[in-house]
């Protein structure tokens, strides 16, 4: 046989014994017979068919989330805005109107305005912890209810249950952004939502290295989203599905640590700092500090601070840190920080940025996984520096 044939016709190794599953990096499925290919392509037996719909490596991570969540079933997506696309264009049709909470990730908000918009689906933005604004923005033709608990960067919280209860009744799908807390620290599937969905390329990848999404519920309510997946193709690459894979594996212990470092960092604010108010839900006098305690089993590592002096100390406090990155992705191993309404909420208008209660003060850090006493000396540094120009005054006057 020619060089060129014997070297593509090499056989294919076998991984079996290896400790990690290897990686299926494979477009396509290699059929024992005619029989087979039409088999699989009619559905009628199991199998792979194409890596647009199916991919071993991608149905292992789906699996590994859906025991997390406690689910029957999960999919997996090119990124969580794929989630939010996939989810649309299954289950809601031209005249369908969606509720939203205020606060969630804008780019959501941007997606249900900007293009949903044009296949003429409405949706209304209500406060998310004022139940009544959700009762009263429900309409005959409502669908769909979107939430993220807590929110970013202002960490308010839902009510998961009650708005479950509101979705029921109107026999709209519940729909909960998991994003920020991961499975580790909340399960919405046992607080009433029909479908809970990360963004996965923040915690569950857990080093800033890849983009992915998915989305976790029962059977019934995955079956058509994978039928979708066939057609509409927003599929995740297995490369970034088995980091994601592998991620999960030690979610919960980097969850704990991110949290213990947060709570490190925000006891010295509290304690050392004059900032204004600090945004987190580890503050006991959260106003949602009974759903705090009922919904989550550990807190988002977030604390978004009001400096005071508006975006000229903002941006000053954000480009004296040495350690800490500028940069506006969550959940990796280094602390991040982001000037939100210069940068994630840039989109907002005015109006809505009032209506959030979205500063120009505010910064928002997520904090990662170093020694916290490295991460608390940058950020004392940093305030020091701009209280020397007399913005702030760093320790707390004495009355
Ligand atoms: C980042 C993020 C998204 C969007 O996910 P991508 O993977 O970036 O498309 C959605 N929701 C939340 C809460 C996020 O943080």
């Amino acid at each position: 046989m020619n060089r060129f044939t014997n070297s593509i016709h090499v056989r294919k190794p076998d991984n079996s014994d290896s400790h990690y599953e290897s990686i299926s990096m494979t477009a396509a499925y290699d059929f024992y017979s005619a029989e087979e290919a039409y088999e699989r392509f009619s559905g009628s037996a199991p199998g792979n068919v194409y890596s647009r719909f199916t991919n071993p490596t991608v149905d292992f991570f789906e699996k590994k989330l859906a025991a997390y969540e406690q689910a029957e079933a999960a999919i997996s997506v090119s990124s969580g805005m794929a989630a939010y696309l996939i989810i649309a264009m299954t289950y809601l049709k031209q005249g369908d109107h969606v509720i939203l909470a205020s606060g969630i990730f804008g780019t959501t908000t941007h997606l249900y305005r900007q293009y949903f918009s044009q296949f003429g689906i409405t949706a209304t933005s209500v406060s998310v912890e004022d139940l009544d604004e959700w009762q009263n923005a429900i309409r005959s033709n409502t669908k769909m209810f979107i939430v993220e608990s807590p929110t970013n960067p202002l960490m308010h919280v839902a009510d998961l249950e009650s708005i479950s209860l509101l979705a029921s009744h109107q026999n709209a799908l519940f729909i909960v952004d998991n994003t920020l807390l991961s499975p580790i620290f909340q399960s919405p599937l046992s607080f009433g939502a029909d479908l809970v969905l990360h963004s996965a390329g923040k915690f569950i990848d857990g080093q800033g290295r890849s983009v992915g999404g998915i989305i976790a519920g029962s059977q019934e309510l995955i079956s058509p989203l994978k039928a979708n997946l066939r057609s509409s193709g927003v599929c995740i690459s297995p490369f970034n599905a088995w980091i994601m894979s592998h991620g999960l594996d030690t979610l919960r212990a980097r969850m704990l640590l991110h949290e213990k470092n947060t709570r490190n960092v925000y006891n010295w604010l509290k304690e050392h700092s004059n900032v204004n108010h600090i945004y987190t839900t580890l503050n006991p006098q959260h106003q949602s500090a009974h759903l705090i305690e009922k919904q989550q089993s550990g807190h988002a590592p977030i604390l978004t601070l009001d400096i005071s002096g508006g975006k000229n100390n903002a941006w000053k406090f954000i480009n004296s840190l040495s350690l800490i990155s500028r940069c506006t992705n969550i959940g990796a191993a280094k602390t991040m920080i982001t000037h939100p309404t210069s940068t994630t909420h840039l989109r907002y208008t005015d109006k809505e940025k009032e209506m959030y209660g979205l500063t120009d003060g505010l910064v928002r850090i997520c904090i990662g996984l170093e020694d916290y006493n490295d991460i608390i000396y940058d950020i004392k540094n940093a305030l020091e520096l701009v209280s020397s120009s007399n913005f702030i005054s760093l320790e707390k006057t004495v009355s």
